[in-house]
């Protein structure tokens, strides 16, 4: 096992990677995967990567050594903007199930399946349970899934093709994160125990260690020499958090030095826990009453990992910022027309925090800046266009006239 062990990022108690684990049991902490890194260093190097597969398992060293279960996620184009040019756009709508969930949930399903789980359970708003569907079902293991019932239908169709167990629920993810957590108790306290292993964001400690490999790709991507910035939309943040989890394993390996790009997270202003956390300059995040966006994936009104990605933005001198979804539209709209670049509205949301850091001096033109886009469009036509409606409203002549329905 390359894993030496499970550390609580918390409490910084040590548990064994040998059995399957949540989260720390002392303190409900995350749990961070650690590997002997420093008895890599030197025998691993950027230059040994040449000529690997073209996924994210290219980084196998640094990746739990079970038999992965990939469809070939990972190592998305790093885009040079069009429009800007030092901004790059890490493209993960190319990854498969159309967004970045599939490295999380590729890296939690290969350990589910090395450690026998048979059912596995998490709240979803949207991608995150198309993900887990689709690796489960390539897997052989079952998926319980629990999404608000507006999720893009994208999501609901693609999860039962994929043949999980869906629940649609009348509220948040919050609130289907509540229901799973009831269903999982594994001290005997409930009656609802289904015997499901709970992989909700940060609550087991897999994802992070796919969504870490973007860190990777971004290096590899750009020479080995990370960007001033990077833009990304924040609802769980695992990504975030895999990232700079990441920069810390490569400067330990000696592959980068010390130097950190400024991370951003941008959020809907609909929904946006870390930004008002961020500018109350507090450690955690109150939860977000009445969330409401067509960026499904940013409707997370409070991320576990709140404590990880407050201190994250405040040791990289980052920022956060909230994007409105009349704005997210705009900037939807532009960058498909501009950088051929059909984004999620969640990724458009990246372009509007760029917009408005330049705008305040916060990047300079000079500054190099990676920008996810984190999801493609294809998955959330439904919602953009109920978007496009509220937008720009039918003129009068094209509404029903005396009954009859048409263009006059
Ligand atoms: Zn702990």
């Amino acid at each position: 096992m390359r894993i030496t062990y499970l550390e609580c990022t918390r409490c910084g108690e040590h548990l064994s990677a040998d059995r399957a684990q949540n989260v720390c049991p002392k303190d409900g902490g995350v749990l961070f995967v650690r590997y002997d890194l420093a008895s890599l260093k030197g025998k691993l190097r950027p230059e040994d990567l040449s000529g690997r597969v073209a996924s994210m398992w290219r980084y196998a060293e640094v990746l739990p050594d079970a038999l992965p279960v990939t469809l070939g996620e990972g190592f998305t184009p790093m885009l040079p903007s069009r429009e800007y040019a030092n901004v790059h756009i890490k493209d993960e709508g190319l990854n498969p199930t159309g967004s970045f969930k599939a490295r999380g949930m590729s890296a939690a399903v290969t350990m589910a399946r090395h450690y026998g789980l048979k059912k596995l359970a998490a709240p979803s708003a949207g991608n995150a349970g198309g993900a887990l569907a689709a690796y489960a079902a390539a897997a052989g293991i079952e998926a319980y899934i629990f999404m608000p019932k507006d999720v893009p239908m994208a999501n609901r169709m693609e999860c039962d093709f994929y043949g999980a167990h869906v629940t649609l629920v009348d509220g948040l993810i919050s609130d289907c994160g509540r229901m799973v957590a009831e269903r999982t108790k594994k001290d005997g306290s409930s009656k609802n125990d289904e015997g499901w292993f709970d992989v909700s964001t940060l609550k087991e400690p897999f994802r992070v260690e796919g969504k870490k490999t973007m860190g990777y790709e971004v290096a590899e991507q750009l020479n080995w020499r990370l960007p001033h910035g990077i833009i990304y939309p924040t609802g769980g943040g695992v990504g975030l958090i895999g990232m700079w989890k990441a920069f810390d394993e490569m400067e330990e390996l000696g592959w980068i030095g010390s130097e950190r790009p400024k991370m951003i997270t941008v959020q809907a202003a609909g929904c946006a826990p870390i930004v008002k956390a961020w500018e109350a300059g507090k450690s955690t995040s109150e939860m977000w009453d009445g969330a409401q966006t067509f960026a499904a994936g940013l409707r997370v009104p409070r991320a576990y990992g709140d404590y990880l990605i407050l201190d994250i933005l405040k040791k990289s001198h980052g920022f956060a910022v909230a994007a409105t979804d009349e704005e997210i539209l705009a900037a939807l709209r532009h960058w498909a027309s501009v950088e051929g670049v059909f984004a999620a509205p969640e990724g458009a949301a990246s372009l509007v925090a760029y917009q408005k850091l330049r705008a305040s001096g916060f990047f300079g033109a000079d500054d190099k800046v990676v920008l996810f886009n984190t999801g493609s469009a294809y998955k959330y036509l439904d919602m953009i266009e109920v978007q496009q409606k509220k937008a720009r409203p039918e003129p009068v002549a094209a509404r029903h006239i005396g009954g009859i329905i048409g263009p006059y």
